[in-house]
């Protein structure tokens, strides 16, 4: 089956081209797909069988927070091109990427539930981020309804590992953590965004790689599926766990207490484990490591 992944050359998209090489991947330097005429050419061009669709406008929370408009446009743009094109292509099968960032700011029980996903607002720093991704959900449910496609949606939660954004305005939190890790000098207080006190459940790059072909086999229904490890640590736990690296040096750190984010967003993953027959997550420990070990070997000057 010839599988079209967009947002190829993005964190993910890289990753997930070392599992699957023989699908094809495309950037936003081979089609820009906000554009309606562009994105209509790459299915003319490519004419793939399904579609991975993970091409987005992704950002830091202070990326987030200063760009809502261009968050807005650009992924409202790219996923309705991309959902309605493959209708009138004939593409019976797209599974595109949400994100636990698009589920309400503040529910009344945590985990939450696929079932929650539209129940409240999603929080301020990345309000038009996680509307557009609930518009993909609407829409992708809307056609398997409509037009009986399968088109089905996935809820990945913070994804970290090789080949990420490290030390730019893209940078999420672990990410930044490794960056600043790698580079402080001998007594120097690291600065950490925010209180420390929030959790987050950290998903493993290569697991979702792992996991993407799954789901494209298996994930049929309109069920935005919650993908998330089973462990949400503190931003303060997992600061302390990346000292504990083998040949880490000792670190301290201070939180400047801005710009935390939602203090909770961990997501309910028995959905998943249940489609799926289980899934043993790679440990946030193990997790960091490799991603230490990987940003040691390629970017530290
Ligand atoms: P990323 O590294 O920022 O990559 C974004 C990708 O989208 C790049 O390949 C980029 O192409 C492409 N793209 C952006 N604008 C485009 C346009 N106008 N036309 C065509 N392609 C365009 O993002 P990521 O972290 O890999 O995220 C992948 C997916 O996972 C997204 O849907 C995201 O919402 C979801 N997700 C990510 C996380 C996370 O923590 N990273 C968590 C949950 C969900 P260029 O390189 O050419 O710009």
């Amino acid at each position: 089956m010839k599988v079209l992944v967009t947002g190829g050359s993005g964190f993910l998209g890289k990753r997930l081209k070392i599992y699957k090489p023989d699908w094809t991947y495309i950037s936003s330097k081979d089609y820009d797909l906000t554009s309606t005429e562009e994105t209509k050419q790459m299915f003319r061009d490519i004419k793939p069988a399904a579609v991975v669709h993970l091409a987005a406008r992704v950002g830091g929370i202070k990326d987030n927070a200063e760009n809502q408009a261009l968050f807005f446009y650009q992924n409202v743009m790219m996923n309705t091109n991309i959902i309605h094109e493959a209708y009138r292509s004939g593409v019976s099968r797209v599974l595109s990427s949400l994100s636990t960032c698009a589920f309400p700011d503040k529910l009344e029980h945590y985990p939450f539930f696929e079932e929650d996903f539209h129940k409240g607002s999603p929080t301020e720093t990345n309000f038009s981020y996680g509307y557009s991704k609930r518009m993909l959900h609407v829409q992708s449910a809307a056609y398997r309804e409509q037009y009986g496609m399968n088109y089905s949606t996935f809820c990945p939660s913070n994804l970290y590992g090789p080949q990420d954004h490290f030390g730019d305005e893209r940078s999420h939190f672990v990410a930044s953590l490794v960056h600043k890790f790698a580079n402080f000098c001998d007594n120097e207080v690291i600065e950490l965004w925010g209180t420390g006190m929030p959790l987050r459940q950290q998903l493993y790059v290569d697991d979702l790689c792992a996991i993407i072909p799954i789901l494209l086999e298996k994930h049929n229904s309109d069920i935005p599926l919650i993908v998330a490890p089973h462990e949400n640590l503190s931003i303060r736990k997992m600061s302390q766990i990346i000292t504990e690296i083998e040949d880490g040096r000792s670190a301290s750190f201070t939180f400047n207490g801005r710009l935390d984010g939602q203090y909770r967003k961990d997501g309910d993953n028995s959905m998943f484990l249940d489609l799926v027959g289980g899934y043993n997550f790679t440990s946030f420990k193990e997790g960091i490591e490799k991603t230490y070990k990987w940003y040691i070997e390629n970017l530290k000057e």
